[in-house]
């Protein structure tokens, strides 16, 4: 009974200090920035930040009413990307820009509050999805995404959602409208998915019936959650699954204009139980069918999926140095993709 005693209390002093020791490791992993090369200075910015600015502002706006699954403000957000797609003159797959979808969603919070239904059925759900042709490569696609939708009204109150993620959206926007203008040698997909707030389902839906075959789909750039920073840094996750991305990421950041940093892609158990991003956004769908992912985004924040996410809160600066940093990897990545 006295060495079992030991023994349990061994193995649990071995336990916190193998936590304690990946935390100490990966904390330090963090909190260095890639290099940035001060003999180069940033590029000429590329990306219209006016216009990303005000699609922000108009995508977190309060008629948009928080931007919900299934709602009127939803299908007014889906609305704008499949429009603005249009003006840009992206192409769409043979069935349009729109991507409509179903599914069947299950809230374990019916089981706390009243008037909530333990399944509901969302029939109107939609993607938004559109391409640019490679020159190089056209059969080969990269798949920008960011999700447009959020969390809509919750007792009566907003939640626009301006860095969750009007934020992405803007930047999608944006990076498509430079892509369609200077088109890169592989083919670019620009996905503004539905329904991540519900669990992902858009970019589900998307790679369950993907518009061209599964090989020829080569890499997921997602963006989620990159119109401000507590702390100023931005995150990029995924290079721990596919380590030829991080010459790539390394090129880009050279020149940013905001201190990126690669992480939060091992699991809890090796970190000592820092946050592992992994699954927090739609590139988790890409990852579970065997697709290499970058992840772009920063640490949460107080207002994350408060009704206080609003645009006047969003930090164009680093924004627009974000949304730069995503453009120049996407060009560096297009380069080294075989
Ligand atoms: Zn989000």
């Amino acid at each position: 009974m006295r060495i079992s005693r030991r023994l349990r209390l061994s193995i649990l002093a071995v336990v916190v200090a193998l936590l304690a020791t990946g935390r100490i490791l990966e904390v330090r992993r963090l909190a260095v920035p890639l290099a940035r090369d001060p003999g180069v200075s940033s590029p000429a910015p590329r990306l219209d930040a006016e216009r990303m600015r005000l699609d922000l502002e108009t995508l977190a706006s309060p008629r948009f009413g928080g931007r919900a699954t299934d709602t009127p403000g939803g299908g007014m957000a889906a609305q704008v990307v499949a429009s603005r797609f249009a003006d840009l003159g992206l192409a769409s797959f043979s069935s349009g820009f729109v991507h409509p979808f179903s599914f069947e969603h299950r809230s374990i919070r019916a089981l706390w509050r009243r008037n909530r239904p333990f399944t509901e059925t969302f029939s109107d759900a939609r993607n938004v999805v559109g391409w640019v042709r490679g020159n190089a490569a056209p059969d080969s696609f990269i798949v920008v995404s960011a999700h447009f939708d959020h969390l809509g009204r919750i007792r009566d109150e907003i939640y626009p959602g301006a860095d969750d993620n009007a934020s992405g959206t803007s930047a999608l926007l944006a990076i498509a409208a430079w892509v369609k203008a200077h088109p890169l040698a592989h083919s670019v997909v620009f996905a503004a998915f539905d329904a991540e707030e519900l669990g992902l389902r858009g970019s589900r839906a998307f790679v369950q019936s993907l518009p061209f075959r599964r090989d020829q789909l080569r890499l997921n750039v997602n963006v989620d959650m990159i119109g401000r920073s507590d702390d100023g840094r931005l995150f990029v996750s995924g290079v721990r699954y596919t380590p030829e991305l991080l010459a790539p990421l390394e090129a880009a950041a050279k020149t940013a204009s905001v201190p990126v940093h690669a992480g939060h892609d091992r699991p809890m158990w090796m970190t000592g139980l820092i946050d592992d991003w992994t699954a927090a956004s739609d590139h988790s769908s890409f990852h579970d069918v065997g697709v290499p992912f970058l992840y772009f985004g920063v640490e949460d924040h107080a207002d994350m999926h408060q009704p206080t996410d609003t645009a006047d809160r969003i930090d164009q600066r680093f924004f627009t140095a974000a949304a730069e940093m995503v453009l120049s990897t996407l060009i560096e990545v297009d380069k080294r993709l075989q």
